[in-house]
């Protein structure tokens, strides 16, 4: 490893706005700072960025491998040989009784690139297993899957966030930005500023919703709808762009037949928005110049999450926007490196490049770079939900390998997924403390974090940035990249790893030319000099060559579909998979809270962040219809499980809703395991639940 500088300049440890940061050591002590040419956050940054250093040092940071004893059957401390040896010789045993797939791998969006590269690599060649998938499954999938099949290309943003103070009317669908991603808010406030609107659509009205001109309150489950009933108004007013329509996309005549039906007063009944709001929304955006359409978990948390997005991507189509100048439709990614964690090959379709795993050609391009035959390469596996599903049982995977997830909060119906990770024969974790899943594993490996390692990220915005290494690692702890180096030696791999961030860069980058997330023209001294670099960015096909200049803003000129058009896709509503009865009669959804990111494994351990522990927040007429009071203990059931937190009373969410944030255990035993047909993202937003004081 690099000696640590005195002043490094690096990007914040959690959310996919990877806002930019100045990481000092004064004396023995790591202090953030403001970077304030770094075009993304311009020195600004959230609670969750400011205390970024308050796991450093923690008293629960892992510096020793851990094994389980099997006399005692607690976790001991044991050095890296044992523990690694311990793990390559149940990988064989695992493999000697149920073929290569009896080892599973389990991978996390907030890996760097390099790490979700070597992960999938190590996978293939390594292992040569076919299940790996990753937690990314779980947080933007139905929007990629939407804008594959809409534009033959997904990358969250096809715009820099900025541009969003350049348009006229900016909709939020299932975005709490404000409290999610702070800094990106001014955007929405230097909009408003410029004359432009904003509007969101939430079943709560958060402080997203407080700078917003139109706030609407969907039923959870039911924004498809909506985008139907938006449509159906943008035909019947006139306001379809038919020029673009007719140059740029195809399909449209069957979406418009879709949405005929679609008027406001039956919208009214499926999302209980007043058919005059979805007027005074349809107006606002049949008369702008300009229009965004963004989504995030919101929309896409749904088993028909793909379905919802499409229907948003149809009215963003119709008006013309996708592919203008500060218009269109994007993804906001949640995760760190939600975007380049699915690019290159920790997802069980999917090889290095955005390349697909069943096609012939990416797989003997992918399998030259790696120095293996292609047949040797696995076929596709099992999606995130359906592998941890298997886990244990007579034809799924013995063991399994974590790097960078906490499945035991994070899994949706976690109850039932907790007792298939037990049912395993080996669990191994790699992670920084020991979390709820590092618990319950056999082998524990302690990874470096953060400021300890050099790696890029890919944000919201497809720009790839470099976290600097700022610090040294504790001793005892080894980078993922030289955790899987010794297993791989140990396992005989046919290849070696490399565990230099720098070279598996230059590698990743080789593996990606000429796939559609192409990075071969990116290197660590571009990113540092340009402040960061947006793909695709291929390199000269002439060594001599301009460098490309990376590709800020995507669609322009034409789609990324074979005929260089967009595709309308007709959905039709048919809203959550389990609705409320006598039993449960209300509806649960879940999200976050400033102060915590995804399942609190760092933010709940840094003292300067507070940790409330969980909540159930319910509207004042729920709260007397069931006799609950503020701050008092209420108990949340669905058909999966029970959890008890104290009431939140607020009149800001829908009477017929209730809301429990996912950092603690508790809010994943309740909800709902549905996967979406498409992006077998499981339907975290919505259930049916029964809520008792
Ligand atoms: Fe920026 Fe997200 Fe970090 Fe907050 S958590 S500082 S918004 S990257």
């Amino acid at each position: 490893m690099s000696s640590p500088n005195t002043s490094t300049r690096t990007h914040c440890p959690y959310c996919s706005l990877q806002c930019g940061m100045t990481l000092e050591t004064v004396g023995r002590t790591l202090e953030v700072r403001p970077w304030s040419e770094f075009p993304v956050n311009e020195g600004a940054l959230c609670r969750k960025g400011w205390t970024a250093t308050g796991l450093r040092g923690h008293r629960e940071r892992l510096t020793s491998p851990l094994v389980r004893d099997r006399a005692t059957g607690e976790l001991r401390a044991a050095s890296w040989d044992e523990a690694l040896d311990l793990v390559a010789a149940g990988i064989r045993a695992a493999q000697e009784k149920g073929g290569p797939d009896a080892v599973a791998v389990f991978g996390g969006g907030g890996l760097t690139n390099e790490k979700a590269y070597q992960l999938g690599k190590f996978a293939r060649v390594a292992l040569r297993t076919s299940q790996i998938d990753y937690n990314g499954r779980w947080c933007m999938s139905s929007a990629a899957s939407a804008g594959n099949q809409a534009f033959g290309l997904d990358r969250g943003l096809p715009f820099p966030l900025a541009d969003v103070e350049r348009t006229d009317v900016v909709v939020l669908v299932g975005s709490n930005l404000a409290e999610t991603m702070p800094p990106a808010a001014r955007h929405l406030d230097r909009l408003r500023e410029n004359g432009g609107h904003v509007v969101v659509i939430d079943p709560r009205v958060t402080s997203t919703g407080d700078r917003a001109d139109l706030v609407l309150q969907p039923v959870p489950g039911t924004d498809l709808a909506l985008a139907l009933g938006v449509l159906h108004l943008i035909v019947a007013a006139g306001a379809v762009d038919e020029d673009y329509v007719s140059a740029r996309t195809t399909g449209f005549d069957v979406v418009r037949r879709s949405v005929a039906a679609w008027w406001p007063e039956r919208v009214e009944r499926v999302t209980g928005i007043a058919a005059s709001e979805v007027r005074a929304l349809a107006t606002l955006l049949a008369g702008a110049d300009k229009v965004m359409v963004l989504s995030a978990r919101g929309a896409e948390q749904h088993s028909q999450g793909t379905a919802t997005v499409l229907a948003w991507i149809n009215v963003a189509l119709a008006l013309g926007m996708c592919g203008k100048d500060a218009a269109g439709y994007g993804c906001l990614t949640g995760q760190g490196n939600g975007q380049g964690g699915r690019e290159h090959g920790q997802k069980a379709d999917q090889l290095p490049g955005y390349r697909m795993i069943d096609d012939p050609a990416a797989r003997e391009h992918v399998a030259a770079v790696w120095g293996v035959p292609p047949e040797s390469l696995p076929g596709k596996g099992r999606s995130a939900y359906e592998l941890l599903e298997a886990l244990g049982t007579d034809d799924g995977p013995s063991a399994l390998l974590v790097f960078g997830s906490n499945i035991v909060v994070s899994a949706p119906n976690a109850t039932h997924v907790t007792e298939r990770l037990e049912a395993l024969d080996l669990l191994i974790v790699a992670d920084v403390v020991l979390s709820e899943t590092a618990a319950i594993a056999d082998v524990v490996l302690p990874v470096t974090q953060w400021a300890e390692e050099t790696g890029t990220m890919t944000n919201l915005e497809g720009r790839v940035v470099l976290r600097s290494q700022a610090v040294t690692a504790p001793r005892g702890v080894r980078s993922d990249l030289e955790v899987l180096q010794g297993l791989a030696k140990r396992l005989d791999s046919p290849v070696p790893f490399a565990s230099d961030p720098e070279e598996v860069f230059a590698e990743l980058g080789l593996a990606s030319r000429g796939g559609r997330a192409d990075y071969s023209g990116i290197t660590y001294d571009r990113i540092r000099d340009e402040h960061g670099v947006f793909w695709p960015c291929p390199a000269p096909t002439n060594p001599t060559g301009d460098p490309h200049p990376g590709t800020p803003r995507m669609f322009l000129d034409a789609f990324a579909t074979p005929d260089g058009r967009a595709r309308f896709h007709a959905v039709e509503h048919r809203g959550g998979a389990e609705q409320p009865c006598a039993d449960y009669p209300v509806h649960l959804t879940t999200g976050r809270v400033l102060a915590q990111y995804q399942t609190g494994a760092q933010t709940r351990r840094v003292r300067a962040l507070a940790d409330t522990g969980p909540f159930v927040e319910l509207h004042p007429m729920l709260a007397r219809r069931i006799g609950a009071a503020d701050g008092e203990p209420v108990e949340v059931t669905t058909r999966r499980g029970t959890m008890t937190a104290p009431a939140r009373v607020v009149d800001t969410i829908r009477p017929d809703t209730v809301f429990v944030p996912f950092h603690w255990v508790g809010a994943n035993r309740l909800t709902n395991d549905a996967l979406d047909p498409a992006s077998r993202m499981p339907e975290f937003k919505v259930c049916a639940a029964r809520v008792r004081a």
